[in-house]
């Protein structure tokens, strides 16, 4: 029944928390597991404390989404729940459809879209041979950093952002790399992904900086649109709430990932509303999303946290953006 929330509930998004297990560095520092999963229900302990044996949480909040992961699900069974629907709408009823990953750096973003990138390649083609029509797969895949597209699936070339006269947006010379099995999807995937953390070691860790962006195209043989699947992979969130930047290339770095959060959130809001008025406009990352937050697009978003008690106050973060959106 997960498999349906879509259909059963005739919303167009899916709200789902992710924790990730305890790592070894936190069990090393003892920084106690503060975060609780149980069905659809996440909850953040800000302190826990064993009294006379008995495990007593100071204070908690809770949020009820529409699916809480905790550390032992597998990638399958998030994708199951929260990606399959919209392999569903695009391959079936050649939609548009968005997974989003939002959380604070090192909350498992990238492992979990990256696990959902692998399952997706063999099911999406799975599919697509299940049914009449023939389509065309593309791939482009490139990063937003600091306001500039950067396209990982050849070398980072930068590229412009272009509005025409029909307020339609370009990328201009961003690659679209047609990708007709599985196999060649996921070397597109590999590559880009090398792409992104080639910078990581060679520069300061720009990843977690940066919105890493890997649309899906479906075309019919005249090239014309018919399906578009997005996987996104936020940067960091903790950005919006440190103010405690004092090199002020970084202060801009994080005043524009703020913009662009706050900006998502607003769009994703007003798409669950069935509003006809999305505030696309608010950054460079709701711009190029545009034509993914029409009224019969689906959304979901993955919000990832942290176990550790020291993580704690992004954890909070990161569920009250995520619930706001509901
Ligand atoms: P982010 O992209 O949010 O910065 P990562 O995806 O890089 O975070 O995850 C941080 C670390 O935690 C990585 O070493 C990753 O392999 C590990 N990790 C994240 N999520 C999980 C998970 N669900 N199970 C096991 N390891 C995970
Ligand atoms: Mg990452």
């Amino acid at each position: 029944e997960e498999k349906n929330l879509f259909s059963s509930t005739g919303s167009n998004i899916c709200i789902a928390v992710r924790k990730r297990p305890t790592s070894e560095k936190e069990r090393g520092k003892f920084d106690h597991d503060s975060v609780s999963c149980f069905q659809n229900k996440v909850w953040i302990h800000s302190a826990k404390l064993k009294v006379d044996g008995i495990t007593k949480y100071l204070t908690h909040n809770s949020f009820q989404l529409d699916h809480a992961f905790g550390e032992d699900s597998t990638t399958e069974q998030i994708y199951l729940a929260t990606t399959l629907p919209l392999v569903d709408h695009v391959v079936n009823s050649q939609g548009r459809a968005t997974v989003f990953c939002y959380g604070q750096t090192g909350s498992g973003k990238t492992y979990t879209m990256n696990g959902i990138q692998h399952i997706l390649a063999y099911d999406l083609y799975g599919q697509l041979a299940g049914i009449d029509e023939e389509f065309e797969i593309t791939v482009a895949f490139f990063e937003l950093y600091a306001g500039n597209v950067l396209d990982l699936l050849h070398g980072r070339h930068r590229c412009k952002l272009l509005e025409d006269g029909k307020g339609e947006i370009n990328i201009t010379g961003l690659r679209e790399v047609s990708a007709a099995t599985p196999e060649t999807f996921l070397d597109l995937i590999e590559e880009g992904h090398r792409h992104r953390t080639t910078q990581k070691t060679e520069a300061n860790d720009t990843s977690s900086r940066s919105h890493a962006i890997c649309q899906i195209f479906l075309r019919d043989y005249n090239g014309n649109l018919k399906g578009k699947l997005g996987l996104v992979d936020l940067a960091g969130s903790e950005r919006g709430s440190d103010t405690k930047q004092h090199n002020t290339q970084r202060r801009s770095e994080s005043a524009d990932i703020n913009t662009s959060l706050l900006a998502l959130k607003e769009c994703i809001r007003a798409l669950g509303q069935k509003s006809t008025h999305v505030p696309f406009r608010g950054s460079k990352l709701t711009l190029i999303l545009k034509d993914c937050f029409s009224p019969d697009s689906k959304t979901t978003m993955v919000a990832t946290v942290s176990p550790g008690a020291s993580a704690a106050d992004h954890s909070l973060n990161t569920l009250r953006y995520a619930d706001r959106i509901k």
